[in-house]
Formats: C-alpha cells, sequence, structure tokens
C-alpha cells in the first residue's frame, strides 16, 4: 500500500480497530476501584481499598486512552502480560485542592477517591500518576489488581445504599450507554415529604442544563437521570449558625473554610448511590436557598436551588465535566494556583509559557499577544491577562465567558465543552 492509502485505510479503519481492542481487552460491565489518596505537598500514595464490580461501563469504547492532558492526576491500565497501555483517565479531587491549605506542608491528609475502568478479561496492573515541576506526569505507584479481590455489587449492601434505586429519566436520548453522556442528578437533603419540591429542583436543573450553548445543542447526546433518594434532615449543613446537623452523603458548604464552597468528603458512600445506573458525571442538587456550589474535573459538582441556581450549574459542571478553569482573577480561594513560570494544563488559562498547545489558531492574524482588554477586541478571542484567581502572569481567551462572569460561554471553552462531549460520543 502507499503512504496515502495507508493512512486513508488507517484512518477507516480506526473506530474499528478501536472497538476489537475493546472487546480484547474489557467486557460490558465496569469496575469501580475506590482507593484512598493521602500524603501532602510532594508526596503521594494511592492505597486501593475495594474493588467492585457494577452492571455498567458508560464511557466511550473507542476513546480508551485520555487524550486530553487535563486534570491533577492520570489512573492508567496495563495489560500486565504485555505492559500494554490498555485504558487511561485523567482527573482532579479534593486532595488537590487541599495541597493549597497552609496545613498541607506539614500534615498529612487522606481523602476518598474512585475511578470507573471498564471490567478487564485479563490480568491488569493499575498506575498513578501525578504533576511534576512542569506539568508532565509522572508515575508514583502501580499494583497488580487481583481478581479474586473484586466483589459485585451485592456484597456492599449492608451500607446506607439503596438497593436497586427508583432511576427517573429527565433528558433521554436515542443513543447506546457507550455513545452519550450520562449525567446523574443526585438530590441531597430532601426529606419524604419535600419529594413534590425534589422533582421540581430535578426538573429545573435539567432545564437549567440545557439553558446554555453549547449544551442546549447537545441535548441529544447528554442523557440525564436522577436516583430517587431521601435524607433523613432537610436541607445543607457546614456553616456557622447552620440548624442542620446530620449532613446528607456528606455535603456541607464552607469547605476548606469557603463558606459558599458545597462539598463532599464521603465519595464511596457517593459511588454507592449511582453503581447500578449508568453514570458519566455527576451533579449534587443540594435542597438548600443559600448560595453556593463546586465542581472538580472528573470528581463532582454541586449547586444549590435558588436564584442563580442556572448561572451556577452551568459554570460548576464545566469545571467539573470539561475541566475548564475559572478565568476571574480574585477570589479567596487559593485552590489550584500553580506557578505562572509552568503552563496550566487546562485549556481555557494559559502562562503563554506554552502557548503552542492553547487556542492561538482561533485568534486573528492582527490580534496582539497579550491583548489589551478594550472595546476594540470585545468579542474577539485573544489573550487577555487575569485568570485562574490570578490578576497578573495568567491569561484567558475572551473579554467574558460563562467561566469569568457567568456571561455566555467564549469560543475556547464552547470548544472545549462540544470535544469533551464528542469524545464520550464517538
Ligand atoms: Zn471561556
Amino acid at each position: 500500500m502507499k503512504i496515502k492509502s495507508i493512512i486513508a485505510f488507517t484512518l477507516i479503519m480506526l473506530p474499528f480497530l478501536c472497538l476489537a481492542q475493546y472487546d480484547t481487552y474489557f467486557t460490558n460491565t465496569g469496575l469501580r476501584i475506590d482507593y484512598s489518596h493521602s500524603g501532602r505537598v510532594g508526596i503521594d500514595y494511592f492505597t486501593i481499598e475495594q474493588l467492585i464490580e457494577i452492571p455498567y461501563f458508560s464511557g466511550s469504547h473507542t476513546n480508551l486512552i485520555d487524550k486530553t492532558n487535563n486534570g491533577a492526576y492520570l489512573v492508567s491500565l496495563y495489560d500486565k502480560q504485555t505492559k500494554q497501555l490498555i485504558f487511561s483517565k485523567g482527573v482532579s479531587s479534593l486532595f488537590n485542592e487541599w495541597l493549597s491549605m497552609d496545613e498541607a506542608k506539614n500534615m498529612c491528609g487522606n481523602f476518598e477517591e474512585v475511578v470507573v475502568v471498564p471490567y478487564p478479561k485479563n490480568e491488569v496492573e493499575i498506575a498513578f500518576s501525578v504533576r511534576d515541576s512542569v506539568n508532565n506526569w509522572k508515575e508514583v505507584a502501580r499494583y497488580e489488581i487481583d481478581k479474586n479481590e473484586i466483589r459485585g455489587v451485592e456484597f456492599f449492601g449492608n451500607k446506607a445504599k439503596p438497593s436497586h434505586p427508583k432511576v427517573i429519566t429527565l433528558n433521554k436520548t436515542k443513543r447506546k450507554v457507550e455513545q452519550r453522556v450520562d449525567l446523574v442528578l443526585i438530590p441531597v437533603g430532601y426529606t419524604h415529604s419535600e419529594k413534590e419540591k425534589m422533582m421540581q429542583d430535578l426538573k429545573s436543573m435539567t432545564e437549567y442544563m440545557f439553558s446554555e450553548e453549547p449544551y442546549k445543542s447537545l441535548k441529544d447526546k447528554i442523557e440525564i437521570t436522577a436516583v430517587e433518594r431521601y435524607a433523613k434532615q432537610s436541607g445543607i449543613g457546614g456553616l456557622k449558625d447552620s440548624k442542620v446537623t446530620q449532613s446528607d452523603l456528606g455535603v456541607v458548604y464552607n469547605t476548606f473554610g469557603s463558606p459558599r464552597y458545597i462539598m463532599t468528603r464521603n465519595l464511596w458512600e457517593l459511588y454507592d448511590v449511582v453503581d447500578e445506573v449508568p453514570c458519566d458525571a455527576m451533579i449534587l442538587v443540594c435542597n438548600d436557598s443559600i448560595y453556593g456550589g463546586g465542581g472538580i474535573y472528573n470528581y463532582y459538582a454541586t449547586c444549590y436551588m435558588g436564584k442563580k441556581s442556572k448561572e451556577v450549574i452551568v459554570h460548576e459542571f464545566s469545571h467539573s465535566f470539561a475541566g475548564l478553569g475559572d478565568e476571574y482573577a480574585d477570589n479567596d480561594s487559593q485552590a489550584g494556583v500553580t506557578s505562572s513560570k509552568v503552563e496550566p494544563y487546562e485549556n481555557n488559562v494559559t502562562t503563554l509559557v506554552d502557548f503552542s498547545k492553547k487556542w492561538g489558531d482561533m485568534i486573528d492574524k492582527d490580534t496582539p499577544i497579550p491583548t489589551p482588554a478594550t472595546k476594540q477586541y470585545e468579542n474577539k478571542v485573544g489573550v487577555f491577562e487575569g485568570a485562574a484567581y490570578m490578576g497578573k502572569g495568567f491569561y484567558r481567551p475572551y473579554q467574558h465567558c460563562m467561566m469569568r462572569d457567568l456571561t455566555p460561554f467564549c469560543p475556547v471553552c464552547t470548544k472545549s465543552i462540544i470535544d469533551i462531549v464528542n469524545m464520550y460520543c464517538e
């Protein structure tokens, strides 16, 4: 074959080769890997705690190797015999954010983390990588997965987990599980007597998700369901004068001392809620009217229910699902801040250290870099100073964006979201 025809052949055959790869290495079920991530700044320990076979692996069967270069950590699966990389996924976590707290300099932290991978047919190894000083991957731990240790979902029925939960469909697509995004809404802090409000809030949240482009145009690719579940007490605790004493699923305001930051550290309990449902992403719909939310890449997003919920959830979900960074400069949180001498891994933020990986191809030739935030460059893609909580040294692609001031998404964020959705749908 001539080179040209080899290239054409490879391109045409690629999806089939990838599917063959999936069938060679994996079954149609999923493997949930619960692990502890402990350590402090510069030290990471990963300890596998439990392995659970779940009914679905809802991710793409063709895009098995993560090419996004996003997230603070990378989890990889290798075939034990051939040492071939067969699956990888970038993730971020609360542990990563905790590292920016003062206490992380000398105290040891310990956080629950989870990765769901396709269920391997053969013996596999799992590797954990962290970012080095210039944001390249550095493998720090590798273990064999002992298949004798894997349990089925039913073995863990002794916890608060509901067995065979009732699933509510909120946006139905015509696509197969592995060719769509499965977004699961988890109601938090609703009691049985608030069932009607819960159903209304879940519907509102679904409407909010599709209220903005590009999500609006991607409606036929994003299946939204919710798991019906109830809390013992109404509302979300965590704030100083709160009357809520029992936090449902451990969800609280005031995470890391930031009053509006709603998160839970009980990740394994959270996965117990969804592990019988196809799930690529989770939103915790929080039954409280005090403004707040949060979102971490390939972890989960949270949102309160109130006047600004629409903007808050679209913003937070874009952190958790698309790995977009914040494009604003001033904030009391230092979470995720890195040196301006290193190129950040988020698609929509740059330090200009290695701009070649970013949105250069979307900028007009006559637009200066950096770009002044003047009327002339309003509604134009450029490189504007002020992003990632920093006024200096960090740059964003547009003067206004959902990731900066809750206005419509800029072209760079729009493209990132579309790319991620398509990655799940191939
Ligand atoms: Zn943007």
